[in-house]
């Protein structure tokens, strides 16, 4: 079984907009996999079902033998520690200092109290220093995360997910919010830890080219659709078509 079974997934908003459209793919350890579409097309809907936060009109979601969506709150609580999740606009604590920040990846793993007080032990700091470290962020361990950079903000999120220790990272628009260039060292960036450990990551993105220099697979998504699911070498200009133009192929 692969780590990530996603069967059969529908999801219909309240609203009755149906943003999934029986949705399926697997997806194994290490892999790199880029999710790409035009605006709308689901991608994002797609990430919030893996994480838990949406409840799927139908299918199932399993990763690593566990059906995310047959889970009660407690266990997808318990579940979500091992889903590292990095946002578009980054989520830090703006008034903490950036180690802290990426420490804050394991309070998932603490009880209330430990993490009010902000206990952690030796080796939980020493991942963290780590993490900063191969983000070359060491030396801005100590500055407040108001006070950084765009890009340090992403990669200071990047690192409290790899302190989680994740099974699964999904990255919704991890550098929508960055100009070009650093576009291309934040990812870079997140494709290096993530391979260095192993880790299966979702990247949801709406530059090809990004997907396909970091991406080992792609992913086009359609009108809650999968119109495209391959190798970067395999994205000809038909299926360009097919993934941004759905609407006037339908037609
Ligand atoms: P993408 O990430 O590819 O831009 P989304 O997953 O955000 O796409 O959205 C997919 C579709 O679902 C869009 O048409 C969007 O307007 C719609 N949608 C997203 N969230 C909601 C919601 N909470 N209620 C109703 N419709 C939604």
């Amino acid at each position: 079984m692969s780590l990530l079974e996603v069967r059969d997934l529908r999801l219909v908003y309240p609203n009755g907009h149906e943003a999934l459209k029986r949705v399926s793919f697997s997806a194994e350890e290490g892999e790199i996999v880029a999710i790409i579409g035009r605006s709308g097309a689901g991608k994002s809907t797609l990430l919030r079902c893996i994480n838990g936060l949406e409840k799927v009109t139908e299918g199932s979601i399993i990763l690593d033998g566990k059906d995310i969506t047959k889970m009660s709150q407690r266990e997808l609580a318990a579940e979500r520690r091992r889903i590292g999740f990095v946002w578009q606009e980054y989520n830090l604590v703006d008034r903490l200092p950036a180690l802290t920040n990426v420490l804050t990846g394991r309070l998932g793993y603490k009880s209330t109290l430990a993490g009010a007080l902000g206990i952690f032990d030796r080796r939980e700091r020493e991942l963290a220093v780590h993490n900063l470290e191969r983000l070359n962020l060491l030396h801005r361990a100590t500055q407040r995360a108001d006070k950084l950079s765009g890009g340090e903000k992403q990669r200071v999120s990047i690192a409290r997910a790899m302190t989680q220790q994740p099974k699964i990272l999904l990255a919704d628009e991890p550098v929508a919010s960055l100009d070009p260039e650093l576009s291309v060292q934040v990812l870079s960036d997140l494709a290096r830890v993530a391979r260095e450990d192993g880790v299966l990551t979702l990247i949801n993105i709406h530059q090809v080219e990004l997907a396909r220099q970091f991406a080992d697979r792609i992913i086009g998504l359609a009108q809650g659709v999968i119109v495209f699911d391959g190798k970067p070498e395999q994205m000809t200009e038909a299926v360009m078509d097919r993934v941004y133009r759905f609407d006037k192929v339908q037609a």
